[in-house]
């Protein structure tokens, strides 16, 4: 990278408390020479409030494709660019892609100035695992492809996640309790920072009712967690070789020796030898 090159900074913003903002995001914003903002209206209440005056000019879904190759070209010479959403991290279900990849493409600097996810936030506060997870991002919109993405996801060893908005929570989790077992457990964390802040974990059929029963709880944004299928515990039992050891044994002493040295010879625990003797025992009486 030349000297002269400038960066491109990825920014995330406060998901609803405008005092989740760092220090070093704040500082960047004032010394970059433009924030590409999601919503320049929307962002100058944040800027306004932090009194951060650069330049701030429009990054959408709707130009981003077609923006971004002038705005590398300002970074190539020399332009520093900060990438804001209207709330939390950009890039994560937010504008931004088109951006970054192509600054990557071209060999310039990218990078963060981590804070707010509303992702990350509702995950560490799920009280479900998550140290491995499948986020989905938003949703399809009908109920048919929700149902089907849900089925899709029903053997996922670890918890998924997804965002909803107020306009479909109530749709999307009668959608949900269709295709989950009613005791299955699922976590919402609804308006996080903000005063009407709600972290609930529950079976889906206990949420179910709370969504229909309760408006508030078809108030505001969502993230929507869902636990992984419980792991079925495969009952232990004999490998071929210890189980045979075992019957040789069985067939020349009583069960109590029989099994105090198979636990000699393969190392499995008395407790199972003991059981397994048992059943053998039972099956040659029967
Ligand atoms: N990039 C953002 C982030 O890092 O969280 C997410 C942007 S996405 C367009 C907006 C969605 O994020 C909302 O519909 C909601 O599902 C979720 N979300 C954002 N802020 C939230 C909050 N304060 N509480 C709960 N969910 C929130």
């Amino acid at each position: 990278m030349s000297q002269s090159q400038g960066s491109l900074y990825v920014i995330a913003t406060p998901i609803g408390n405008l005092a989740d903002f760092s220090l070093r995001a704040i500082e960047t914003l004032k010394d970059v020479d433009i924030i590409c903002a999601e919503d320049t209206r929307h962002a100058r209440t944040l800027l306004q409030h932090y009194r951060i005056t650069t330049h701030c000019i429009a990054l959408h879904q709707h130009n981003e494709e077609h923006a971004a190759a002038g705005l590398i070209e300002k970074i190539k010479t020399g332009t520093s660019i900060a990438i804001i959403s209207d709330a939390g991290t950009p890039l994560i279900s937010d504008p931004g892609m088109p951006l970054v990849a192509l600054a990557h493409s071209e060999g310039i600097q990218v990078s963060p100035i981590p804070g707010a996810c509303a992702l990350i936030a509702a995950l560490s506060t799920s009280g479900l695992p998550v140290s491995h997870f499948t986020f989905l991002g938003f949703l399809p919109r009908t109920s048919s492809a929700r149902q089907s993405l849900f089925k899709e996801q029903l053997n996922t060893p670890h918890t998924w996640v997804f965002y909803e908005s107020c306009h479909r929570i109530a749709a999307c989790i009668e959608d949900l309790s269709s295709v989950l077992p009613a005791n299955h457990e699922i976590s919402i964390a609804r308006e996080i920072t903000k005063l009407h802040e709600t972290i609930i974990k529950t079976s889906i059929e206990k949420m179910l009712l709370l969504v229909n029963e309760d408006s508030n709880m078809r108030r505001g944004e969502f993230v929507v967690m869902v636990s992984p299928k419980p792991i079925e515990k495969k009952p232990e039992s004999l490998n071929e070789h210890q189980l045979m050891t075992l019957t040789l044994l069985l067939s020349e002493c009583s069960i109590k020796t029989a099994v105090s040295l198979a636990v000699k010879i393969t190392g499995v625990r008395k407790k199972l030898l003991y059981q397994t003797a048992l059943q053998l025992a039972a099956q040659n009486q029967s």
